[in-house]
């Protein structure tokens, strides 16, 4: 008896690998290797063989905007059976074919980075992978069976890396074998992978895991500085919620070069967000408070609580968040934002909506093709459902006498969504509100989100008695281009591109414009009767748009 428990224990201990593991249905084996001096990642996979001779395999050539991903893939081999590999592009498959009698199968497969220049915005969702570091999301990284249902016992084994090389991902921290136990696929094929020369930093909340990965020398922040926004940023809106289910949380933080202007890419995923930020001067670490305030409460809004009908619903996933990502920043002051933040968002956001050529479009004109193909719509929902929010907000503590405010709201709906899986329709939404309502709220969703009328804002400032100044510098373009967009259609007589001499049928030979910006000029090289011109100018108006002024007595009205 004792010596059988020996021989396991010493089986394990020296023969850990995949194949030693019978518990695991799939095994991954990802080891470095350099092929005609190009750094890869070399992926040796064992699973259940199909008893009709051909296993499916899934793996996007297409995936997140990005196309070819193929690229990437190569020297592709089964290696216990004699049998033929096939790529089949068009509907997302490797195809392995083999002897039926064959009970498991072991393929292997090699990834490479397929492009040469820097890292860019349009580059972050293709495998990067060089001496330094590796950064794969897992639907580029990992093959899995095709058409499976149930859940899968998945082994990662990160074996032949150097010592000081740091492996992280979604499911864990400086792992190098990884047993993920009853893993949905999709959850598995939603995920972040990294490795190399990331920094680590850790943390724990309410005895849950979180944790920061991140490389390179950063301009415009410091890792630590970086770490404490997510910490806080964490804390209190699990609090918020009362919510701290999620035992462990990374965010990878990549930068990549970019010559001018700030981009940040951010992708909520299993366990973990992922984000890649031009690392420049014109970055700073106001707008990553933004991005991780925003992203990580969608882990409730629109994820825990989920819209019944996506862009229909967009007033609450995106304004409703927008909402609670100012108010979550200011309430507790993280990176040191406090209630005035909370105002000049609020102000900014009224400017935006007032601004919008579609400001007063009604709900239905949010869909999918207008939401994703044109700039107007997609703010949109983040503009009204924000201002909403904060209408409501103010109204239910004003009838409350304090005692209630959206927040209740909030948690109603969070409970609903959790306890009995309801979603956010338009009907539920009002049923809630009406026991937080003088009266029946259904005219007044059906006015403000529906219809899309604005809110009365000077209404509501002089009901809360709060302190405002009526009008406000607002961003007017001032002309319209022609249809494509080389030429002028149009120019609003008095605004301050005809003040500078823009006339309609100009022509267009160079422009830069900061779309909705009123503090950068916009640029224009003209050409009228073969004659050309440079005009610069401030895209900017006054406009009856009422402003809340930062007082000590508004932020006391306003909870700050
Ligand atoms: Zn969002």
């Amino acid at each position: 008896m004792f010596k059988r428990v020996l021989l396991t224990v010493l089986l394990t201990t020296f023969l850990y690998s995949c194949q030693q593991q019978p518990e695991a249905d799939i095994c991954y084996t990802i080891s470095p290797a350099v092929v005609d001096s190009i750094p890869h990642l070399r992926i040796k996979m064992t699973l259940k063989a199909d008893p009709d001779g051909t296993t499916e395999l899934s793996f996007p050539d297409k995936a997140w905007g990005q196309t070819d991903l193929y690229n990437s893939l190569g020297n592709m081999q089964l290696l216990n059976v004699e049998g033929i590999v096939e790529k089949d592009a068009d509907s997302a498959r490797i195809v392995l074919m083999h002897p039926k009698e064959v009970e498991e199968l072991e393929f292997e497969y090699f990834l490479k980075q397929d492009f040469e220049d820097d890292v860019s915005t349009t580059k972050v969702y293709r495998p990067i992978i060089n001496k330094d570091y590796f950064h794969v999301f897992s639907h580029n990284l990992f093959m899995v069976p095709e058409n499976t249902k149930e859940d899968l016992d998945i082994a990662l084994d990160w074996s032949a890396f150097p010592e000081d090389y740091t492996i992280h991902n979604s499911f864990g921290s400086r792992e190098k074998e990884q047993l993920l136990m009853d893993m949905d696929l999709e959850l598995f094929g939603s995920a972040i992978f990294v490795g190399g020369d990331f920094r680590m930093f850790n943390g724990d909340i309410e005895g849950n895991q979180i944790s920061l990965a991140t490389r390179g020398e950063w301009v415009p922040f410091k890792d630590g500085d970086v770490f404490k926004v997510l910490e806080e940023t964490l804390i209190y809106q699990r609090n918020f919620w009362n919510d701290h289910s999620q035992e462990y949380f990374t965010v990878t933080l990549q930068p990549f070069p970019q010559e001018s202007g700030s981009s940040f890419q951010g992708t909520g995923l299993t366990n973990s967000f992922a984000t890649s930020v031009s690392n420049n001067d014109q970055t700073d670490m106001e707008q990553l408070v933004y991005l991780f305030n925003h992203e990580l409460m969608h882990n409730w809004i629109g994820h825990t609580i989920k819209n019944d009908n996506e862009e229909e619903q967009y007033w609450f996933s995106e304004g409703f968040t927008e909402y609670y990502t100012f108010k979550n920043i200011a309430r507790n002051n993280i990176n040191g934002l406090d209630g005035s933040f909370f105002i000049a968002e609020m102000n900014r956001t009224i400017r935006d909506l007032y601004v919008s050529s579609v400001g007063d479009a009604p709900n239905s004109e949010i869909n999918y093709d207008n939401f994703w193909a044109n700039y107007e719509y997609s703010k949109l929902p983040y503009w009204r459902g924000a201002i909403f929010a904060f209408y409501l907000d103010q109204k239910i503590k004003q009838r409350s006498g304090g005692k209630q405010s959206l927040d209740d709201v909030m948690h109603q709906i969070y409970e609903d969504a959790t306890n009995k899986g309801q979603k956010l329709t338009h009907d539920y939404f009002i049923g809630v509100m009406d026991g937080y309502w003088n009266g029946d709220f259904q005219p007044v969703f059906q006015k403000y989100i529906e219809e899309g009328q604005k809110v009365d804002l000077v209404a509501l400032f002089d009901g809360l008695d709060l302190d405002y100044s009526p009008e406000s510098d607002i961003y007017e373009l001032g002309f319209e281009f022609t249809q494509n967009r080389k030429g002028i259609q149009s120019v609003t007589q008095g605004s301050k591109a005809w003040e500078a001499g823009v006339r309609a049928g100009d022509e267009v030979f160079s422009r830069s414009i900061w779309q909705g910006s009123i503090d950068h000029k916009v640029e224009l090289g003209l050409r009228r009767n073969g004659e050309e011109r440079n005009i610069s100018f401030y895209p900017v108006t006054k406009a009856k748009v009422p402003q809340l002024k930062a007082t000590s007595g508004n932020l006391e009205k306003l909870g700050f």
